[in-house]
């Protein structure tokens, strides 16, 4: 008996269930809590998605879960593979939209790259995901379920990996299917991935930014910054004209921290734009209050972006100045450019899009 997809509409979608709110479901059906437990350690930890196959389940719960649940999967539309060993992979979800989603394998950490929305809102001007404006967002068991996808289809399930969400999408503009996903991926019994190996990577949606602040298990946290003052910063991120660079510095000055954690500060580097010894002073000066680090990723180039990358000597003078103002500071590797999996290479082409956001694609 696999778990389907869809079903009746009256079924329960286990991929949206947190473990407490399956143990209530179970229990209403006369089943006791621990059996929410073996069901997320056969669905996150083995990625097994037949009843049948749950063999330490009695049989007459195995037949109670596949007549009142179903388990929505992304389904795998296509996978590529970098040089670099980077897979992108094109997930098809229940309703026919589709995302990316994409794997790291670099040793020894493994990382998953996820999105949380279908397109983005933002609008950032050198990516190409925010040409495509917001389609959707993401429910909590579509954002985990890229994890549970990914984890089986490059059989992850036994070993540590992160998670980024650096994928497609605004995570805190999709703030509580975000964060559901989180305490799912983060449940003891299925994948148990502890916060310090989730990035959340931001543009800085400050009302947001506060709440996350209260949350009680927090990721890592990476501030897309990307200039250093409000004139420029206003020009490549649309939201600084809400949320400005002083602002968002002061949210983060106040953000609490796990020991040793710091705050990524990332900084796209646009040739000729946001690249100048000036730039980098500046740079180092407004973050050097924040117990932060600063992560450089050169311009991943792409038909429609209307930038270019900086000369590699113009990145490592950057770098330099950075690092000369007593700022930590680090050049991200650009992985599977030749795919187009790199940061803010992620579009998904042939969607139904309005008219603008067609037009927005072949700029
Ligand atoms: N919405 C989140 C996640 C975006 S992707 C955010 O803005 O932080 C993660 C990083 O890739 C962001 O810092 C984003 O600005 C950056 N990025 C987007 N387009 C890029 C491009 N063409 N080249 C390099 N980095 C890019």
């Amino acid at each position: 008996m696999k778990l389907h997809e869809i079903q009746s509409s009256s079924q329960l979608d286990l991929a949206e269930l947190e473990r407490p709110a399956l143990e209530a479901a179970l229990r209403e059906r006369g089943y006791e809590s621990f059996r929410a437990r073996q069901l997320f350690a056969w669905i996150y930890r083995r990625g097994v998605t037949d009843v049948d196959a749950m063999s330490d389940l009695p049989r007459d719960l195995r037949a109670s879960v596949a007549r009142d649940f179903r388990l929505t999967t992304p389904a795998i539309v296509s996978r590529e593979r970098s040089s670099d060993g980077t897979e992108k992979f094109l997930l098809r979800l229940a309703d026919g939209r589709q995302i990316e989603s994409v794997f790291i394998p670099d040793t020894p950490s493994m990382t998953f790259c996820i999105s949380t929305q279908v397109g983005c809102a933002m609008a950032c001007a050198f990516c190409l995901t925010g040409k495509m404006g917001l389609v959707r967002n993401l429910t909590a068991g579509e954002i985990a379920g890229q994890v549970r996808v990914l984890a089986h289809a490059v059989d992850l399930h036994d070993r540590a990996f992160n998670v980024v969400l650096m994928g497609m999408g605004e995570p805190l503009h999709n703030y509580d299917a975000t964060m559901k996903a989180l305490r799912i991926l983060a449940d003891e019994h299925g994948f148990a991935l502890p916060a310090r190996r989730v990035t959340l990577s931001t543009v800085g949606l400050l009302p947001a930014l506060e709440r996350l602040a209260h949350e009680p298990v927090m990721p890592n946290l990476a501030i897309s910054l990307h200039a250093p003052s409000d004139a420029l910063r206003g020009e490549l991120v649309p939201l600084n004209k809400k949320y400005g660079v002083a602002e968002i510095i002061a949210a983060c000055k106040r953000f609490p921290l796990r020991k040793r954690s710091r705050i990524t500060f990332e900084y796209v580097l646009l040739a000729g734009v946001n690249d100048s010894p000036a730039d980098a002073r500046l740079l180092a000066k407004l973050v050097a209050p924040v117990k932060s680090k600063v992560n450089l990723i050169p311009l991943n180039a792409a038909p429609g972006i209307p930038f270019e990358r900086p000369s590699d000597e113009a990145i490592d003078r950057f770098a330099k100045i950075v690092a000369d103002c007593g700022v930590t500071v680090s050049v991200r590797k650009s992985r599977g450019r030749d795919i187009r999996a790199a940061c803010g290479q992620l579009i998904v082409e042939g969607q139904r899009k309005s008219p603008a956001q067609q037009l927005a694609v072949m700029l």
